[in-house]
């Protein structure tokens, strides 16, 4: 099953927004670092120079994100609708805010806009990054965990982790609803135990053991099935191949004598 079948349809309502971006290429940049990974609603606040060519230029075939950005004037105006909005930052600041990691992050944000709520991820300037007021706005920070002594990415490099962890956390719940979708129950105690049983059986009838103890195997053999965490239907396959194993036994010993 390739990631690609199990990806949703719809992409995700998470918005980034870049307040007060110093250069226009890292908005090109930004719009398609959210294309790749699959993000196409981006917010813009108060951008120093815009539109520009440097932002086409850098967008490549991301211009459909950025000709459908939206304008505003500033930031609580862009986040007016949201319900869960995370501000990056390179640094810690001294407001108190619960910091998280982008994964952590990218997770929550992703629960939230499926519960049907808005969500924004929100970027500073190049020079100064977010203002401390502007960081009171948000419900949480979030900090890629770089290099201590140089912990500062580039904007659009910053926003390319945070759409990465976003689209990985969009795959693995796509995943996880195609495999709970078709889950079989896991096998029983009992199950497992009748299984066990004809597995014995057969060894004997096909002479597996040839005068050892056959305990030493047995045990070895649940070892490797238990840690299997066999479901319903894969003792059901297993059980029919121990059947056609002492059918061709039965056969055999047969006509040994005939
Ligand atoms: N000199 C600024 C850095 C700005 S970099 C400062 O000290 O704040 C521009 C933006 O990229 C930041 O505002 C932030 O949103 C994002 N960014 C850069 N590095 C980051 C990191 N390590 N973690 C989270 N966001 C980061």
């Amino acid at each position: 099953m390739s990631a690609d079948s199990t990806f949703p349809a719809a992409p995700p309502r998470i918005r980034v927004v870049l307040v007060g971006t110093q250069h226009p290429g890292n908005i090109g940049s930004t719009a398609r670092a959210m294309k790749t990974m699959g993000l196409s609603r981006l917010a813009l606040v108060a951008p120093e120079r815009y539109p520009h060519p440097d932002a086409e230029a850098l967008a490549a075939g991301a211009d459909d994100v950025l000709a459908a950005a939206a304008m505003h004037g500033d930031l609580a105006t862009a986040i007016a609708d949201c319900q869960l909005v995370y501000g990056c930052t390179a640094r810690s600041r001294r407001i108190a805010l619960d910091e998280y990691t982008p994964r952590i992050a990218a997770t929550r944000l992703l629960a939230a806009s499926r519960e049907g709520g808005e969500v924004a991820l929100v970027f500073g300037r190049e020079r100064t990054g977010l203002t401390n007021e502007e960081l009171q706005l948000c419900h949480a920070a979030v900090h890629i965990p770089a290099n201590p002594e140089y912990s500062s990415l580039n904007l659009a490099q910053a926003v390319q982790v945070l759409a990465y962890e976003l689209r990985m956390a969009m795959l693995e719940d796509a995943a996880a609803d195609v495999v709970e979708g078709h889950r079989e129950p896991p096998a029983s105690h009992a199950q497992l135990e009748s299984f066990f049983s004809q597995l014995a059986e057969t060894l004997d009838a096909i002479d597996f053991h040839k005068g050892r103890t056959p305990d030493a195997a047995m045990h070895k053999l649940r070892r490797i099935f238990l840690r299997a965490a066999l479901d319903e239907r894969e003792v059901r396959i297993l059980r029919g191949v121990l059947a056609d194993a002492q059918r061709m036994a039965r056969l055999a010993a047969d006509r040994g004598k005939a």
